[in-house]
């Protein structure tokens, strides 16, 4: 038989009822006559809630356990949505991560998938079960404890199990029918794609698209799944939603095929740091080895042989940050006058491999924040997306004036 990967969401599987009309389109593809792997997600809510229970029992929580209490909400909605579909007298069962083996790396809370045998599942679709439903975001890891894949995960054991199953295609149901030009929820006229080329879905996502989780695209481009994301609130056509594919068969020809924006960036300066060789690495060295994860840098220009280094990191990595620098400073291996952070920045990206082709792309997505006055902090740029940090209360501004000055709305 045929397989196909089916993956829901929060919102998809958020009540019973919402849980009982994602079975009945599995149910559909089952009469279709594949056999089904269904991803499932925590019901919405759920995991955040789960994380709040860590964080307000153990400030330093041990990761091992975060990720015992933050993979449950996943074990819900797997035994609801295996009995839901026992009810339709759809032969199913549930698995959870460890029942697999999803084997993946050590690394709590953003581990990384290694092995998806699958011999367990298969032997079962071989003794006439028709839909295997698995507990998305979490696996075991070599040492035998519960990992998840960070935040977004289920996205990517949906497209590792399609990759593993050599399934035929793997459907992304969420609460939005597609892909759009950006977040629609943030912007009226934003467009949804018929078609998006994986390296632009890789960059959105990893600029903050949260519609798929960014390592999702990455395994779905090495190993070719063909990658569809729809709505599981409207009744579907063969073409509906946006199939992520590669660049060949994509046909807009917009230098930007969209725009994406991430809250979660602070941005710390070190006010007057030597100008002199070795700095950056005396600086970038440590934050590094405190696991950091740097964005962007500036340097501004020296004035009597000192300077300014900016750098953008996740805002949950601020403190972080700040340790590392001031040991550093401690030890005598940089110096600055001040340390100062800054959490009340967003930043927004233009994506689109059109831009290696097109020149003028930077200038014109300035240009548009210039007319709203919007300040830019930091830019970075690379071969098909310019990114710039600017103030938080400007980003839906400056997403809508760039989605207008590109043109979105319009297919290319
Ligand atoms: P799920 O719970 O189904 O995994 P998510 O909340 O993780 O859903 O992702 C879907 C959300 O992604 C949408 O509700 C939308 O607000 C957001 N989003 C951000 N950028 C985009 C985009 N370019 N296209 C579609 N949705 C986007
Ligand atoms: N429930 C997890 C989260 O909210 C994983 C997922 O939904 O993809 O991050
Ligand atoms: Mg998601």
């Amino acid at each position: 038989m045929p397989i196909l990967v089916m993956k829901f969401g929060g919102t998809s599987v958020a009540t019973l009822d919402r849980i009982r009309r994602a079975a009945k389109r599995v149910g559909r593809e089952v009469a279709n006559g594949y056999d089904v792997i269904v991803i499932v997600s925590a019901m919405s809510g759920e995991t955040n809630k789960l994380v709040g229970y860590v964080e307000e029992t153990s400030h330093l929580y041990d990761a091992r356990e975060y990720d015992a209490v933050v993979s449950s909400g996943e074990n819900v909605t797997a035994g609801l949505m295996a009995l839901t579909l026992q009810e339709m007298d759809v032969p199913a069962r549930s698995w959870q991560g460890w029942q697999v083996p999803l084997v993946t790396t050590s690394a709590h809370a953003s581990a990384r998938i290694e092995e998806i045998p699958t011999t367990n599942i298969n032997a079962k679709f071989g003794e006439g079960m028709k839909v295997a439903v698995v507990a998305g975001f979490q696996g075991i890891s070599p040492e035998g404890r519960i990992t998840t894949l960070g935040r977004g995960g289920s996205d990517t054991t949906a497209v590792a199990f399609a990759a593993a199953f050599g399934a035929e295609r793997c459907d992304i149901y969420t609460d939005v029918d597609g892909v759009y030009t950006t977040d629609p929820r943030i912007c009226d006229k934003a467009r949804k794609l018929d078609r998006i080329a994986f390296e632009e879905m890789l960059e959105l996502a990893s600029l903050g698209a949260k519609v798929l989780q960014t390592r999702s695209v990455e395994l779905a481009m090495k190993y070719k799944v063909r990658l569809r994301v729809l709505s599981s609130f409207e009744e579907q056509t063969d073409e509906a939603g946006t199939l992520v594919c590669d660049e060949e068969d994509v046909m807009e020809a917009n230098a930007v095929a969209g725009v994406a924006y991430s809250k979660d960036e602070a941005k710390v300066t070190l006010v007057s740091v030597a100008d002199r060789p070795g700095v950056s690495a005396a600086i970038f060295g440590p934050l590094a080895e405190a696991g950091v994860n740097v964005d962007m840098i500036v340097q501004n220009i020296s004035e009597e042989g000192r300077t300014d280094m900016t750098f953008s990191c996740p805002t949950n990595q601020v403190a972080r940050a700040a340790q590392a620098m001031n040991d550093a400073k401690d030890r005598g291996e940089i110096n600055f006058h001040d340390l100062i952070s800054d959490t009340n920045v967003a930043k927004v990206s233009i994506v689109g491999i059109g831009m290696r082709s097109h020149a003028g792309v930077a200038a014109r997505m300035f240009q548009a924040l210039r007319d709203e006055n919007i300040n830019i902090k930091v830019i970075t740029t690379s071969e098909i997306k310019v990114s710039v940090l600017i103030d938080r209360k400007y980003m839906e501004l400056a997403v809508q004036a760039l989605h207008d000055a590109f043109e979105l709305d319009k297919a290319g």
